[in-house]
């Protein structure tokens, strides 16, 4: 049985004191929400103070990005080591490090990595853009992600996937159920053939791009899609609770 999962990614949004801010907001209701997988990654910066203001209650934390090394003369880097006092989660390949940041199928393997060596969940990110989706390349583009992301990763203890096709992370132009579901499909069957039974059936496959209250429900339907990973609707108090409940209501049920 997976749990669902509602990942908030707020991107390089809110200061300090607005994370908080936010965090007081949606805290208490998301706390009463025990069937999903609650997480939430802000900027770095604020990591120390949402994990103060999460404590004790079932709301996770993740990070944004991480580096592959786990110390030393990095300037401006995070580690590894960091993070994993901080938190359970780290976004690694998102779309946009790939556009703006250049990381390569090999770093985001030497990042994944990193992550799993001191316990930290890696979120991976993969995702077809625009034009290869249109080429009908999307299972394509997605295998090899995939191959690269994992390759020498014996087990990927904990590792969330994020389906998020490049076209619908913050467009308004989400994938519709029926797509990611088949997408989300595929690349289960990916992790079962490069894995096993066990691994494919309780990996959770999150869909990602352009999620809102109006759509989640949509996509919690679909046998095959475990949550979503939300940018622009998770720095919205009220959007992102009706994310989650409409997750806790409908989202539960055996995933297998
Ligand atoms: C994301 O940042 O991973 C994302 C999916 O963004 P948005 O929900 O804004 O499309």
């Amino acid at each position: 049985m997976r749990v669902p999962m509602i990942a908030g990614n707020w991107k390089m949004n809110t200061t300090v004191s607005e994370a908080m801010e936010l965090v007081n907001e949606i805290r208490q209701e998301l706390d009463e929400i025990d069937n999903v997988d609650k997480v939430l990654c802000p900027p770095f910066v604020s990591l120390a103070a949402v994990k103060e203001l999460i404590k004790g209650s079932s709301i996770k934390l993740g990070a944004q990005n991480i580096y592959f090394e786990q110390k030393g003369a990095y300037t401006g880097e995070i580690s590894p080591l960091m993070l994993a006092e901080l938190c359970e989660f780290v976004i690694i390949g998102h779309s946009e490090r790939r556009q703006y940041f250049n990381e390569t199928g090999e770093i985001i393997n030497k990042k994944v990595k990193a992550a799993l060596k001191v316990g930290l969940k890696p979120i991976l990110c993969i995702g077809e853009s625009f034009k290869e989706n249109e080429a009908g390349r999307t299972e394509e583009v997605i295998t090899e992600q995939l191959r690269s992301a994992l390759a020498g990763i014996k087990y990927p203890n904990g590792s969330v996937i994020a389906y998020e096709p490049v076209w619908a992370i913050g467009t308004g132009k989400a994938a519709t159920g029926e797509q990611a579901n088949k997408t989300i499909g595929f690349i289960r069957q990916t992790i079962y053939r490069k894995y096993c039974t066990r691994v494919a059936q309780e990996t959770r496959i999150l869909y990602g791009g352009s999620v809102t209250a109006s759509n989640i429900a949509e996509f919690i339907q679909q046998s095959e899609i475990d949550g979503a990973l939300v940018g622009g609707a998770s720095l919205k108090a009220g959007e992102f609770l009706s994310i989650v409940k409409q997750t806790s209501e409908i989202g539960v049920f055996e995933r297998d």
